[in-house]
């Protein structure tokens, strides 16, 4: 049935902003401390205090601003959007609703509609019992309301969509974006309509995704089950629904007639947001490099293969790790490959950050620059890398004291060939009449008897000159 029925997708992002304090109170923004001391009179909404906007946050939603290439509003407004919820302690949330700071641009090709600087509400904890616990250190900590437009048509793009803006507030600063700390929130809008059609269909929107893959997987739910409806002569009806992880499926939440009304209006205690020209331009000075710009880089200044290349970026830190290890190797895609495949798999394997990874770039350089001269193989190298890992040796020593030098000279390598022929005349024969792969039996032979040792290229090179000569 989805075959007939393509899926029309939107999606709202919410961002907690990674500034030193909250929206407008001098409260710290932190994660994690004991509940309900992160508080104040400001972010408690105490009847006579006044919020301040974070001139940091107004700065964070202006570079990710300049980077999706949106309209930045130098002129912008904030509204009270009123409800009733013990984790609004005001009874109102700040946001800007509809006049934003950015409006505009996109981002592999998904245009953004507008994005809004909004304050974050408390958390709630469901206890077993029934209770509700509620947090306020969260209370006030500023968030970036994004949404797009319904551009997305599929599920996979709508994820790697998610994973590029991801990738993107990460490189700029503005957000660690982990998920699991709630600093990065998505809702998913999706219709479906029949293939070809011009229109869009009616909407649901799902709430609750707790990852990317949930979102995909929810998407896919949604696609199917709104297709079979229309298929069965059915109507989608306009809702809110909630992703259950556990079931795989997607339940009513609410529908359009339960949607409230938040009573919008203009936030009388805080002017209009107003953006000079020499600030705006001090922002786009402070703009780091993009994932976008680093991947363009580094395709034109070092040969990576696309996996690699996508390895390196999915961390700034990774890239400036490779750079570093790069520099003065004559051929970076070594670092490249080193980074990608034997750092990363540490990293991985031990829950570390690169910042926490045992050796720097400056020490690890040395041992790939010996592969680069051909002193030590490949499996070599791996064996001083685990040994370097383990004790924080330098590789020339582990090198030298495990005899790991590669045998690359005529001289050395020679007899060893000429009593590997003897020894196998039947194969030697075999090569002769034209069953030329049999020379990785007699390459094998060599490297066993020199324990690993001999340079495999050398030793290729040695045995054809002699297999052709005598
Ligand atoms: P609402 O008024 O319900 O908030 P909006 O027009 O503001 O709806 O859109 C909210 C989100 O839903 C946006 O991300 C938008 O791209 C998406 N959206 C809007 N219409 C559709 C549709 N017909 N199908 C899928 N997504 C949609
Ligand atoms: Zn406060
Ligand atoms: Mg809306």
């Amino acid at each position: 049935m989805t075959a007939e029925f393509e899926p029309v997708i939107g999606l709202e992002i919410h961002v907690e902003l990674a500034t030193r304090r909250k929206m407008f109170c001098g409260c710290p923004n932190t994660y994690g401390k004991e509940p309900n001391t992160v508080v104040c009179p400001v972010c408690m909404g105490h009847p006579g205090t006044l919020p301040v906007p974070n001139e940091e946050a107004v700065a964070r939603a202006v570079q990710l601003g300049l980077a999706l290439g949106a309209e930045i509003h130098p002129f912008s407004l904030f509204f009270r959007k009123n409800y009733f919820y013990p984790d609004l302690p005001k009874g109102y949330q700040i946001t800007q609703y509809s006049a934003s700071i950015l409006t505009g641009g996109s981002l592999q090709g998904v245009r953004i509609e507008r994005a809004n600087l909004e304050e974050e509400t408390a958390k709630s904890y469901h206890t077993e019992t029934g209770d509700v616990l509620l947090d306020y250190n969260r209370a006030g900590i500023p968030l970036l309301e994004i949404v797009t437009h319904p551009d997305i048509r599929s599920p996979e793009q709508a994820r790697a969509f998610l994973e590029e803006l991801r990738l993107l507030l990460i490189y700029l600063g503005i957000s660690e974006c982990d998920m699991e700390k709630g600093q990065l929130r998505v809702d998913a809008n999706i219709s479906v309509r029949p293939v070809g059609s011009g229109s869009f269909g009616t909407k649901v929107e799902i709430k609750n995704l707790n990852s990317f893959r949930s979102v995909e997987h929810a998407l896919r739910y949604e696609w199917e089950r709104q297709a079979a409806l229309i298929s069965s002569g059915g109507t989608v009806e306009q809702e809110t629904r909630l992703w259950d992880e556990f079931q795989k499926e997607t339940r009513p939440m609410r529908s359009k007639e339960e949607a409230e009304d938040y009573r919008y209006f203009m936030e009388p205690d805080l002017p209009p947001l107003q953006l000079s020209r020499t600030w705006l331009e001090e922002q786009r000075a402070h703009l780091p490099e993009l994932p976008e710009q680093r991947r363009k880089r580094y395709r034109e200044v070092y040969h990576l293969s696309d996996k690699v290349l996508e390895a390196l970026i999915a961390d700034p830190a990774y890239g400036r790790y490779f750079e570093q290890l790069a520099e003065g190797l004559s051929r970076p895609e070594l670092a490249g490959n080193w980074v990608a495949v034997h750092v990363l798999r540490v990293l991985k394997a031990e829950h570390l950050s690169m910042e926490d990874f045992p050796l720097s770039p400056d020490q690890l350089r040395p041992l790939l620059r010996m592969i680069e001269e051909e002193r030590i193989s490949h499996s070599a190298a791996q064996e001083v890398f685990e040994e370097m890992l383990r004790t924080g040796r330098d590789a020339a020593s582990i090198v030298e004291e495990r005899g790991l030098e590669q045998v690359s000279s005529d001289a050395s390598l020679l007899p060893v060939v000429r009593a590997v022929l003897d020894a196998h005349p039947e194969i030697v024969e075999k090569y002769r009449r034209g069953k030329t792969g049999v020379l990785g039996v007699l390459i094998g032979a060599v490297m066993k008897e020199t324990r690993g040792r001999a340079n495999p290229q050398k030793v290729r090179e040695l045995l054809m000159r002699e297999l052709e000569t005598s």
